[in-house]
């Protein structure tokens, strides 16, 4: 009398399972029909040993879900029908997609063994496979197998009765889940276990029946939740499901379904990261060996900013001699034209407004361009996109897409060109919250305002530490914010999203130069335009009146600057901003930083020059002194006013060209006003802290 073996054939569809299944069997199979349904049934059988091993051809299926007829047939024969053994055909030629079915067919709990099919095909590809390393990984035999030359099929009958009679079994390994969707299914595990809802419903060891149940729960499967709804214990259980469900929603933004499924993927991308080599393609290769580290889970993070923080030093320690040549520059130009022409407005309003406004900001295109060097260094090599990947995380629990960040990156290039990259977001809210978010992301044209404080209030020791402290905060507020909005604002769900890895490259040159050229041309531009303008605007607003309202002239130079136009302005504001530790000049080039935010470093510009002009004009001796130097000594602000400042600057009101372009993309002005009155309460309350705990604390004073 033989003893009885079943085994169960799953795969997906055109693996091989038929070739198999024939190999196996010979004539000896019966073609029937599953109950109701018309898809084929085939069984056959074989002898081996002691045993006859009675073998399921079960559907091809890609996956185990409750949503495809074939799918749920092949699930229920597995259940119902208990099979002792499941060989797993595998196309070796196409793993990621086959052992998506592998790793669920695993959390079923059912001793299992692997056929690795068309492994002709693999051999001729050149691509090798580390069998023992997967087989530890994966916790089953490995049959490597040629289904269309009949290799492999006595071994595979081997293994069977191997696995069956225990001799053989490899150490289980299961998969896990990310830390809080673990957490859920441990939950959910401990409450099906009390109620012993799941006991007899499945053939394998009873924790992991329930652990499997815990999943297909917090998956929505229908089968199984109808399988249960008459159970006493059933509202107990629905009850834990939705609870989990929902926080893992809040803490993921995303169906608890995809989480599942990426957690799946991430397993099989890391097993065939260790055990799977494609030689013939080294690019592959060493694109995955770079991001072994540069993702890794530990290092990771720390790497980029790291990197982040190098590329501020660089900024600003390179950056600074060619500033000054350029700022001498200006400044002998400045010096010349005042020889030149006679004493009197026209003289004023080229020196002061144009050199003094434009040349101020011009002088900070050094550093322009190494920041765009660098940022397109990071772009055109490929980390950017791996920042990107490191950041998804992140971005999960600010409940916005890593997707986002990719519109904040550019955001540290110009909020314009951002908010436009938001359209990347197929999801209103997401896309919303993303360009509500990018104006609070350092951008270039705030660099100049930076390095212009930094440099007349800090040394140079602390110079690139206080400029990458004020960029992580930018970051910070931005997540912050986005959370915020995400959960009172545009509360809802976060599209399923796959960070996709392109290879690392080499960068040209010329593509380097190119992306860096483009960013400074604009940034020129700007300079030639819009701050051309506004320095003009500012020169006027500062020069006039020159006489009170009886008519009187002012003589001195602090009178008519104060009662100037702008001056009044400022003295208007200056209520408001005093807390903050901002006199009445801050306010105005705040005021006049609308236009852009280089027109802050100008209109200061202009507000020195003319201060020191008139000086001047009083037969004091001037010393040539450089922007710094002129800000430092004349502004009166200490190096707490200046840090202030610099966070003000960073994360008030956007310029009007972003808010344009917001307008543009939101059809209206609501969001770009919404921007305008958040950014400003925003950078009051953030400013006002700062200030008030670096007073209390004694920092900077
Ligand atoms: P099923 O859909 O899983 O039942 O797959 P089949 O048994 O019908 O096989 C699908 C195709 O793959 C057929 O054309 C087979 O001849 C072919 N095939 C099966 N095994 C191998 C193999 O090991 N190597 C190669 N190159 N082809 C195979
Ligand atoms: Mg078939």
């Amino acid at each position: 009398m033989k003893k009885h073996i079943t085994i169960a054939l799953a795969g997906n569809p055109n693996t091989g399972k038929t070739t198999i299944f024939n190999n196996l069997t010979g004539a000896r199979q019966h073609v029937g029909n599953y109950p109701g349904v018309t898809v084929e049934r085939k069984e056959g059988s074989v002898n081996y040993g002691p045993y006859q091993i009675k073998i399921i051809d079960l559907p091809g299926t890609y996956s185990l879900t409750a949503f495809s007829p074939d799918e749920l047939l092949a699930r229920q024969v597995i259940i119902e029908e208990k099979p002792d053994i499941i060989v797993n055909i595998i196309d070796a030629y196409n793993l990621e997609r086959n052992l998506y079915l592998t790793v669920q067919l695993k959390e079923l709990g059912i001793p299992m063994l692997l056929a690795f099919n068309m492994t002709d095909m693999i051999a001729a590809r050149g691509i090798h496979i580390d069998y023992p390393l997967m087989e530890k990984l994966l916790g089953s035999k490995i049959i490597p197998t040629v289904g269309l030359k009949n290799v492999g099929s006595q071994e595979i009958l081997k293994s069977v009765v191997e696995l069956y009679e225990k001799i053989n079994i490899p150490s289980e390994r299961d998969l896990f889940y990310e830390v809080e969707l673990e957490k859920e299914i441990v939950g959910l595990q401990r409450i099906l276990q009390e109620t012993a809802v799941g006991e007899v419903e499945l053939a394998a060891a009873q924790d992991k029946a329930n652990r499997w149940l815990a999943v297909k729960l917090l998956e929505n499967d229908n089968d199984i939740i109808n399988k249960f709804k008459t159970s006493d214990a059933w509202p107990d259980i629905t009850r834990q499901v939705e609870k989990s469900q929902k926080k893992l929603q809040d803490l993921y933004r995303e169906e608890p379904e995809m989480l599942i499924a990426h957690g799946r993927y991430a397993f099989i991308r890391g097993v065939l990261k260790e055990a799977v080599s494609y030689p013939g393609d080294d690019r592959v290769t060493l694109t995955e060996k770079i991001d072994n580290i540069l993702l890794n889970r530990i290092v990771g993070l720390p790497i980029f900013l790291a990197m982040m923080w190098l590329l501020f030093q660089l900024t600003f320690t390179l950056g600074a001699p060619p500033m000054e040549w350029i700022e001498a520059g200006f400044g002998w130009l400045g010096e010349r034209m005042a020889d030149i022409m006679p004493d009197g407005l026209l003289q004023s309003l080229i020196v002061d407004g144009i050199i003094g406004g434009v040349g101020g900001v011009v002088v900070f295109l050094p550093n322009i361009l190494l920041l765009f060097l660098g940022i397109a260094l990071l772009e055109d090599t490929g980390y950017m996109s791996r920042a990107a990947f490191l950041m998804d995380k992140v971005m999960h629990r600010t409940g916005l897409h890593g997707k986002s960040f990719v519109p904040m990156l550019i955001g540290f290039g110009c909020s314009i060109p951002a908010i436009m990259a938001s359209r990347t977001l197929e999801n209103e809210r997401d896309r919303l919250a993303t360009m509500l978010v990018t104006p609070l992301i350092s951008c270039g044209a705030k660099l100049p305002v930076y390095v212009l404080l930094i440099a007349a209030f800090f040394s140079d020791k602390v110079a690139g530490n206080i400029l990458f402290s004020i960029y992580i905060l930018g970051i910070l507020m931005a997540l912050l914010l986005a959370k915020v909005f995400r959960k009172w604002l545009l509360p809802g769900e976060t599209e399923p999203f796959v960070m996709e890895l392109p290879p690392y490259r080499f960068p040209t040159f010329k593509a380097l130069l190119i992306h860096m050229w483009e960013r400074a041309w604009l940034y020129l531009q700007k300079a030639g335009t819009i701050i051309l303008a506004a320095s003009i605007l500012m020169w006027g607003l500062f020069t006039f009146p020159q006489h009170d309202a009886n008519g009187v002239e002012f003589n001195d130079p602090v009178q008519q600057l104060e009662q100037s136009y702008a001056g009044r302005v400022g003295h208007l504001i200056e209520g408001v901003i005093s807390p903050l530790g901002f006199d009445w000049k801050v306010g105005v080039a705040l005021v006049s930083g609308v236009a852009a935010k280089e027109v802050i470093v100008s209109t200061m510009g202009t507000v020195y020059s003319i201060m020191d002009i008139d000086s001047l004009e009083e037969g004091e001796i001037q010393t040539v002194s450089s922007f710094s130097e002129r800000a430092r000594e004349q502004s009166g602000m200490t190096p707490l006013v200046a840090y202030v400042l610099m966070i003000f600057t960073l994360l008030y009101i956007p310029c009007m060209a972003a808010l344009a372009v917001m307008r543009r993309e939101t059809n209206g002005w609501k969001w770009p006003l919404f921007t305008v009155g958040y950014t400003l309460v925003l950078a009051w309350t953030v400013s006002f802290s700062i200030y008030q705990v670096g007073l209390l604390l004694g920092i900077g004073v």
